[in-house]
């Protein structure tokens, strides 16, 4: 018999938190998040994903319909926790996958709770002390990074790929005034590296500059940009009367960690202003959603080392430092907490050096006639979203205050420490080959050969000689039925997770260059680990 709405009501309310203390209700809503949790521990065992590989069955899923009924939190609960089959515990010590870090228990606490009170950013009418959070999250990066949180802004936006439309749409107005309102004036361009991240094509796009117009310079080995192309590139567009929108910049490229150096380009820019009169300074931005953290170790002292580092750990950390130093140079910096930065996605923060530049993107108020009418903190008068939730702000706040300047250097040292370790092993062996040894990140790249290839002279060849395409391809190939064989091994509780990038950079011949990769971010990772993996690598190569 169907019962009356009230009683349906009457069951629904309980599925809230309550309104007005209640402590009984608490209870109840600690345990279903408990139960939850319990539910998810009984998917642990010692394999780094959580329960079973499992088969995704999508044809399943699109047969999913609204249920006539409601169900109960618990129901609920179990069949969300039934989604959470076969995912990677990126924070598993025999993980090392990808730029994706394990998620700290305060930055999920800070989720909740401003998920639970559903703050939006857009004004501090409706965030109250959480838009204070976000200014004190931003102004605390702010001064990590090299602003002045004095002058400076900042605003947490949807990704890293958001931290770069935001810098290259105020550069766009700086290039172009009034494009905001009159659309594009006349041809601007966008001008990162050939392994900067692919984002710039959907920033350039979306912005209606148009994906021909984003402009790729060479990089060089270290996949750091090449000045000299830059410079001669800038200048041909500038004579053909392009305007350049921004310099992206970047510092910590994803697959290789490769640093641009930003001082050279922010001079570049400099020149290039006095030598043409341009009537704008075009907008250099800092693509460091990966690299930032780095930051905290811009007053370390490598002499004391007092945290005991090992020697090859210290070079790479100054070797990495020496390029992020220089960040407050940018006109405006993009930083992903959800990357090096131990927070659930998504947790960008968007900087920009001069607040004043936000002005540039600000509507008037008759076009928001219901909005943003209290408050006296309303970023929603210029950022692209209306709505704009607390949690990424919250769970930044909570990261940088649970590590503090230490414990930020202690962990990013840990996971280059080991990553060096890795370097170290993998060059101890004749058949494996680092192909990224001059980038200082906690990515490693590497290549395996099988028996009878001279891995001092051929890697290097296929990297530069188009007469060694065959051997090139071929052991791209080879190198993909390794990975194949690690992922298989790894799934069955032998092994490490780690990916496969298709192309971490060409060859100046035109090929792609495949790489095995591991990614290492879980602060759970140790030496028998990484030892784990290359030992695997060499056994790969006995069965393939
Ligand atoms: C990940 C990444 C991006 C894109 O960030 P999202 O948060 O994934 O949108 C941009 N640049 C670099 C260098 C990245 O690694």
């Amino acid at each position: 018999m169907a019962s009356g709405y009230r009683d349906i009501l009457q069951r629904l309310r309980l599925s809230f938190p309550q309104p007005v203390s209640d402590r009984v209700h608490d209870s109840y809503f600690v345990h279903s998040i408990m139960r939850a949790l319990d539910q998810v521990d009984a998917l642990k065992s010692e394999l780094p994903i959580l329960g079973d590989a499992v088969t995704l069955d999508y044809r399943h899923a699109r047969e999913a319909v609204l249920p006539d009924h409601s169900s109960s939190v618990e129901e609920v609960t179990s069949h969300l926790v039934d989604h959470l089959r076969g995912m990677t515990i990126f924070g598993h010590p025999r993980s090392q996958q990808n730029v994706v870090p394990p998620t700290s228990i305060p930055s999920l606490i800070g989720v909740l709770l401003a998920s639970q009170y559903n703050a939006n950013l857009g004004s501090d009418e409706y965030s109250r002390l959480i838009a204070v959070a976000e200014v004190e999250a931003a102004s605390i990066t702010a001064r990590m990074v090299g602003y002045d949180p004095e002058t400076c802004g900042g605003v947490f936006t949807f990704g890293g790929t958001g931290t770069m439309l935001y810098g290259v749409k105020i550069g766009l107005e700086k290039a172009c005034p009034g494009s905001m309102k009159n659309g594009l004036c006349s041809e601007a361009v966008l001008i990162a590296s050939d392994v900067s991240h692919y984002c710039r094509y959907n920033v350039g796009g979306w912005l209606g500059l148009g994906t021909n117009n984003v402009v790729a310079i060479p990089s060089s080995e270290d996949n750091s940009i090449r000045l000299d192309a830059l410079e001669a590139e800038s200048r041909r567009l500038l004579e053909a009367g392009k305007r350049i929108a921004a310099f992206i910049a970047t510092l910590g490229t994803t697959d290789a960690f490769g640093l641009d150096d930003l001082e050279a380009i922010v001079r570049l820019r400099d020149q290039l202003v006095e030598d043409y009169r341009l009537p704008y300074r075009p907008h250099v931005h800092a693509d460091a959603v990966i690299g930032w953290a780095w930051a905290v170790f811009n007053d370390y002292s490598w002499e004391e080392n007092v945290l005991g580092f090992r020697p090859r750990t210290v070079r790479a950390l100054a070797g990495a430092q020496r390029r992020i130093r220089h960040l407050g140079l940018a006109d405006s910096i993009g930083i992903d907490f959800h990357k090096t930065g131990f927070c659930p996605y998504i947790s960008s923060l968007f900087l920009v050096k001069d607040r004043k530049d936000f002005d540039l993107l600000s509507r008037s108020p008759e076009q928001m006639p219901y909005l943003y009418h209290f408050g006296e903190h309303r970023p929603g008068m210029f950022t692209l979203e209306a709505s704009r939730g607390g949690a990424g702000a919250m769970a930044a706040l909570a990261n940088l205050l649970l590590f503090g300047k230490e414990g930020w250097q202690a962990v990013l040292g840990h996971l280059v420490e080991m990553t060096q370790m890795l370097r170290e092993h993998l060059d101890g062996h004749s058949s494996t080959t680092v192909v990224n040894r001059d980038n200082f990140g906690t990515v490693t790249l590497f290549r395996a050969y099988p028996d009878g290839v001279d891995t001092f002279t051929v890697p290097r060849r296929e990297f530069r000689e188009a007469d060694f395409r065959e051997s090139l391809l071929k052991h791209n190939d080879y190198n993909r039925r390794i990975a194949a064989y690690l992922h298989e091994e790894a799934l069955a509780g032998r092994g490490v997770v780690i990916s496969l990038t298709e192309c971490y950079r060409h060859t100046p011949y035109g090929l792609p260059i495949v790489a095995l990769k591991s990614y290492i971010l879980s602060p759970f990772v140790d030496e028998d680990n990484v030892a784990l993996l290359v030992q695997k690598v060499l056994e790969a190569r006995e069965h393939i």
